[in-house]
């Protein structure tokens, strides 16, 4: 046994668990790309908002217009998840549930305001203790530091677009720059320069991009100047089919989209010549009209315009700079032994509903973007449709690095899918869903509910309002079919559903009702 080998071993039997041994000594002969390594890299792509409309391998209405070539090169060579969905969709609850393998009530990020109590168990701990190298670069937004990883560079909260500061090991780290680009700068380091090459690695490289108010690169500031973005069919909906969270949220194109949002107001924190290329891509001249000559549903229209295309040019920073790291794995010998997997947060309103955001148990929010590539594993040009959630990626990893799950992790490894295209007999047949932040910004009401490949149910139990959806009849879902007496055994049906589900997860009885406290401290009805 040579130095290297007797360290790790020393170290694994110190952990006393035959599955971490394993996944060591397999560690020793991963080197650094050989393809007949047992363990391979891990690189995980996530971005933050990016709906799986704005990728074009998924089809749909901005395929054309905004195609995302190198994501798209990842499903060509790999697998492409059509079902993949999260939890609870808002970011820094599907961060914590990535991390822990947990629903949100067990390990306690139910919404962005609480902070991730970093000393539970997360799969980066799990990998690091078996022998891996593990990196975290970019947007973390979990607040306390990350653990688990050999290396973290992550943003300070949200971020920001231009100049960024980045916490490197717990260090303020001022940028010039591009928020997308440095955080490609940064991952593309540690692999080079950073990492311990004898061992096999697992990088989380995380873009901020494309969150709102979706800043554009300095690259493509003009970018779809010349395009009108196709409207989804929904973009004036009434909310006449659906009951009183869809008519109160505040998260509307028409009401809630900002002159900022809009770049109506530059950002802060530009340079001189980043503030002057700003402002002569955004002048009005470059628009057909100005936003003060609009109302109505003309202005919706030019605020959807506006907003789509800054989203769709973040987008196109995000896709050129997956390029550039699926470019550095073959330049560096490593894209056959490392899996790639690509997904976002959670996914997001493209003008779908008239809303941008997220947070509701409809399609587009509770839907993400799902996409791996693994040589020699995964069928290149695979898609699926078996129900998987962000609560699998925890168990995914450790399982394609060979370490057993512990038992209060509470997905399933899909390991079997990617290698085999399909889901094993016993899969699940139906998903679990609970949306907590409330009262908060965008006012979308507390809700749970229970879907399965065709039927949804949703229960907004603040103000005990049900909604059933036949999403095979009504995809869009624009009119809940809660009370059609045709519909009424399947609603029972997946009542029942939701109360098992509750009981495997061990769900707790959300909290009673928070009042949202008075911005200031004057007395009610007193000037
Ligand atoms: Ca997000």
């Amino acid at each position: 046994m040579d130095k290297y080998n007797r360290r790790v071993f020393i170290k694994a039997a110190g952990l006393g668990l035959g599955a971490m041994m394993m996944g060591c000594s397999e560690s020793l002969i991963n080197g650094n790309g050989s393809k007949n390594a047992k363990q391979p890299n891990i690189l995980f792509l996530y971005s933050d908002d990016h709906a799986y409309q704005a990728i074009s391998a998924y089809g749909g209405r901005l395929e054309k217009v905004a195609p995302t070539k190198n994501i798209d090169r990842i499903a060509n060579e790999g697998m492409i998840f059509r079902k993949c969905y999260v939890t609870n969709s808002i970011c820094a609850p599907c961060r914590a549930v990535i991390q822990t393998g947990m629903y949100s009530h067990l390990n306690g990020v139910l919404t962005n305001g609480k902070e991730f109590d970093n000393t539970q168990q997360t799969f980066p701990k799990l990998l690091q203790k078996s022998g891996y190298q593990t990196a975290i670069v970019g947007k973390w937004h979990l607040r306390a530091r990350p653990t688990g990883f050999d290396y973290d560079e992550v943003l300070p909260g949200q971020g920001a677009y231009y100049n960024p500061v980045f916490i490197k090991r717990g260090v303020k780290v001022k940028h010039e720059g591009y928020n997308t680009d440095i955080t490609t700068d940064l991952g593309l380091n540690w692999l080079t320069n950073e990492r311990d090459k004898d061992k096999p690695f697992m990088l989380m490289l995380q873009y901020k991009a494309p969150h709102r108010n979706w800043q554009p690169g300095p690259d493509h500031l003009t970018l779809f100047d010349d395009v009108t973005i196709p409207e989804p069919d929904n973009l004036f909906d009434d909310y006449a089919g659906r009951g009183t969270a869809a008519h109160t949220q505040d998260m509307s194109i028409e009401k809630t989209m900002s002159q900022r949002d809009n770049k109506l107001i530059p950002p802060g924190g530009l340079t001189p010549k980043q503030l002057e290329r700003w402002n002569a891509a955004y002048e009005p001249k470059n628009e057909k009209f100005r936003k003060a000559d609009l109302e109505g549903k003309a202005l919706v229209r030019w605020k959807y315009q506006r907003y789509m295309k800054d989203y769709l040019r973040c987008i196109r920073s995000v896709d050129d700079n997956i390029g550039r790291v699926l470019k550095y794995l073959d330049e560096a010998g490593l894209a056959d032994n490392t899996i790639v997997m690509y997904s976002a947060d959670q996914g997001f309103y493209l003008g779908e509903h008239g809303w941008f955001d997220k947070r509701f148990m409809y399609e587009e929010s509770f839907r993400a973007p799902l996409i791996a590539r693994w040589p020699d594993h995964i069928k290149p040009g695979t898609s699926n449709a078996d129900l998987v959630q962000n609560l699998d990626f925890a168990q995914t990893f450790l399982d394609i690095a060979g370490i057993e799950s512990p038992s209060n992790m509470q997905g399933s490894s899909f390991k079997p899918i990617l290698l085999k295209g399909k889901a094993p007999g016993n899969w699940r047949k139906s998903l679990y869903y609970h949306y907590y932040e409330f009262p908060a910004v965008h006012s979308v009401r507390r809700h749970e509910g229970v879907a399965t490949n065709r039927y949804k149910l949703i229960h907004f139990y603040d103000i005990d309002e049900w909604e059933f959806y036949d999403l095979e009849k009504d995809p869009a879902e624009m009119k809940s079919q809660y009370d059609n007496t045709k519909y009424a055994g399947k609603v029972k049906e997946l009542k029942a559903e939701l109360e098992k589900l509750k009981k495997l997860y061990k769900v707790t009885p959300p909290s009673p009702l928070r009042k949202r406290q008075p911005k200031t401290g004057k007395p009610k009805g007193k000037k």
